[in-house]
């Protein structure tokens, strides 16, 4: 089954090719030819998903799922959420925002948070949400080299290593992608069976 994956993020995409069954072939938005920014205007992180995976479906006329994602940190009642990605700024650099988060939480002994994915899927004229979860904390600095984003500083409930001191295996087990992604397969398994 052909379906596309509504990003050119390659950490992602081997992120979620890895735990796909072999008879899904998945093609990113560059293997399209999809070199558009799509907009990502909503107010909630269900929204931006749908927003996306609505795009390639209706310009590009493919099966596609699209995720987003954010960082949901409790005494910044929720923020950077939604707005993760340009939490310091348009230039969506991942050691701004880190550095920007670092700086809020300083005064904060509440250091709970929780990363949210949610992944639309349009398939055949129908569309499906499949949400994940990972509650953790937010460290005082940087731990570990692998990952993306905010994993330097996210470490998941129970581990006293961050995400991004873990594989990405070991992150997928974990993570709020993981979940949706394991969550969008099991549904994929059903409907191709
Ligand atoms: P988006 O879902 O790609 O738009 O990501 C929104 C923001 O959350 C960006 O700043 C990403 O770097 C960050 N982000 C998304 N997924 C992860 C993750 O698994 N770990 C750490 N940061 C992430």
């Amino acid at each position: 089954m052909k379906l596309v994956f509504a990003s050119n993020n390659k950490n992602k995409i081997a992120e979620i090719k890895q735990m796909l069954p072999a008879e899904i072939e998945l093609f990113s938005l560059q293997d399209i030819g999809c070199t558009e920014d799509i907009p990502e205007t909503a107010d909630t992180i269900e929204g931006n998903a749908i927003l996306k995976a609505n795009y390639v479906t209706e310009k590009y006329g493919y099966n596609c799922f699209a995720d987003d994602t954010g960082l949901e940190v409790e005494a910044l009642n929720g923020a950077p959420g939604v707005y993760s990605a340009r939490y310091a700024g348009e230039q969506k650099s991942d050691k701004d925002n880190i550095q920007k988060l670092l700086n809020e939480l300083s005064q904060s002994t509440n250091r709970n948070a929780q990363f949210k994915t949610v992944i639309a899927l349009n398939l055949n004229g129908e569309q499906h949400l499949f949400p994940g979860i990972a509650k953790g904390s937010i460290i005082f600095e940087e731990q570990g080299e692998k990952g993306f984003g905010y994993d330097p500083v996210f470490q998941p409930e129970g581990l006293n290593v961050t995400f991004a001191q873990l594989s990405m295996e070991e992150k997928a087990k974990l993570s709020h992608r993981g979940i949706a992604t394991r969550k969008l397969i099991t549904f994929l398994k059903n409907i191709t069976l």
